[in-house]
């Protein structure tokens, strides 16, 4: 049985806990890898060596760090394939999907090249007589990152990049369902030159990330997983006086206007509901029609699309989707289209029970096609993170606006109109972080910047863009002056520059 091992200072190290947690490839349902499970002492170890090698790399000239990023971007792009299959393979996501994830860390990674620039500070010269102001942008110290199994290479990427091109070091806790992309990735920073500790990579559970949480040592955490767990670590973690973001679950959607582009709508949603098997928290999992005649074609275009999909293994070229990370989650999932039928939805399209001749035991959930879903169900009120979409239907914009903006979860929604004027005003209006416009999936591009809201995220900072830099650095703010001898008697009032 393969191990997946730690990464602490600059080198792969054996766990010594003797607990591990399986690893199973999705598509036969075996397991075939497991991953050691970190003690209080390991995460202290890799605490050491990142606090060890901070004063070294903080100290690194921007350019120099810059240029860590710009070779560690170009070992991401020269592996990219290895690494795709390897996600694919622990995931379940085809490897085109799989490539995506990559490719979306490395925009961020691409982004972080920009360090020099972005961390710039401000100066005032003259803001008093002889008096200059200026403030700089320093690294916070050690920090960590707690990611989900969803996107085991952009969301690493997110967090470390951003954070360690800022001259912090950097503690990866990755999901223990997927570790061994993560460790790739501080494997291949390394070979761009990064020194030993500047990412360490310790894989663990809730051990670990109590660890995490209750280190005087580490100064922030960026955390990414459900919602109730991200507000479990946004509350330890602040109690325990560290800067904390902790960005949680998600239920966005898509509202279908009638003078909507019809046939792009479709494509666009079959797309952003059943990709990935719906395990994205940016998905688009529920459908908003406006008015009865736009309702009626949606669903009967969309059950004709989602007849048209293809699950496969994760290798598969011509499968739109493969299995879900887990048997757990695929009873989960399954759970709750029991739960919708049971509240009264009409199930249109039934993916449970899917089977794959050959791959029986992998972890297949087929697409699922609600209609009628009411707001009051709790089967609509939860995240389902499978290749589900409920369709509810509303009479007016208002009605369905009203849906997003009402809803626990508040990560992204969409739009479908060919009416600029109604988009911008809900586009402004609407209770949600990210907004798509004819757009199924608004994740922003890695210079703007990612985050919820409600109990999509935890916490007032987002991920990467300018938003992630001032995450990972604290200002310092310096008034100066230099003058000639003597400049007057005692001051007992506060200093004015009046
Ligand atoms: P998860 O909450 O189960 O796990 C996330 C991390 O928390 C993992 O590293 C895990 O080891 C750790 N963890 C799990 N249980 C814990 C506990 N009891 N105490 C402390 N730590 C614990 O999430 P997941 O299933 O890996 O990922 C899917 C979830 O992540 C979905 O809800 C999805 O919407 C969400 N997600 C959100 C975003 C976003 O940006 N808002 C992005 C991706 C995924």
């Amino acid at each position: 049985m393969r191990d997946v091992h730690h990464f602490i200072d600059g080198k792969q190290v054996a766990g010594t806990s003797g607990r591990y947690g399986d690893i199973y490839n999705p598509n036969t349902g075996e397991v075939q890898a497991r991953v050691q499970l970190a003690t209080e002492a390991e995460l202290d170890a890799a605490v050491q060596s990142a606090q060890a090698a901070f004063f070294g790399w903080s100290t690194t000239n921007p350019q120099r760090r810059a240029r860590v990023m710009f070779e560690f971007k170009r070992l991401l792009e020269a592996n990219i394939n290895e690494l795709a299959e390897l996600l694919s393979s622990e995931h379940g996501k085809v490897v085109a999907d799989s490539k995506g994830d990559v490719q979306r860390g490395i925009d961020v990674v691409e982004f972080a090249c920009g360090i020099p620039h972005l961390q710039k500070g401000e100066y005032t010269e003259g803001a008093g007589p002889g008096i200059d102001v200026y403030s700089m942008r320093q690294p916070l110290g050690v920090v960590a990152g707690i990611t989900p199994f969803n996107f085991p290479a952009m969301i690493p990427c997110w967090m470390s990049a951003v954070a360690i091109a800022c001259g912090n070091t950097f503690i990866l806790k990755p999901s223990e369902k997927d570790p061994s992309v993560p460790l790739r990735l501080a494997e291949l920073f390394m070979e761009a030159g990064a020194p030993a500790g500047v990412l360490n990579c310790v894989h663990g559970d809730k051990v670990s990330v109590d660890a995490i949480l209750k280190h005087s040592d580490i100064k922030a955490v960026s955390f990414v997983g459900s919602s109730d767990i991200a507000q479990y670590v946004y509350s330890l973690g602040t109690s325990h006086g560290k800067r904390v973001q902790a960005m949680g679950g998600a239920k966005n959607h898509g509202i279908i206007m009638p003078d909507c582009n019809m046939e792009q709508a479709v494509k666009d949603i079959v797309g952003a509901a059943y990709g990935s098997a719906g395990e994205r928290c940016m998905a688009l999992p529920v459908a908003v029609t406006v008015g009865k005649k736009t309702g009626d074609e949606f669903v009967e275009r969309m059950l004709d699309a989602a007849r048209g999909l293809t699950v496969g293994i994760s290798t598969d070229a011509d499968a739109h989707y493969g299995p879900v990370v887990s048997a757990a989650h695929k009873a989960k999932i399954e759970s709750y289209i029991q739960m919708g039928v049971d509240e009264g939805a009409d199930l249109l399209m039934d993916g449970r029970g899917h089977t794959l001749q050959g791959h029986e035991n992998g972890f297949f959930v087929g697409p699922s096609l609600f209609d009628n879903v009411k707001p009051h169900m709790q089967s609509y009120k939860e995240e389902i993170f499978g290749p589900v979409l409920q369709v509810v239907r509303a009479e007016t914009l208002e009605e369905a606006a009203a849906l997003p903006s009402n809803h626990q979860y508040g990560n992204g929604c969409a739009i479908f109109t060919s009416n600029g004027r109604a988009a911008r005003e809900f586009a402004a209006q609407v209770n949600v972080g990210m907004v798509g416009i004819n757009v199924p999936i608004p994740v922003p591009v890695s210079y703007h910047t990612f985050g919820g809201w409600k109990r999509s995220a935890f916490g007032d900072t987002n991920q990467h863009g300018p938003e992630g830099v001032r995450f990972w650095t604290k200002i310092k703010t310096v008034t100066q002056r230099w003058p000639e001898g003597d400049i007057g008697d005692q001051a007992f009032i506060i200093p004015t520059m009046g």
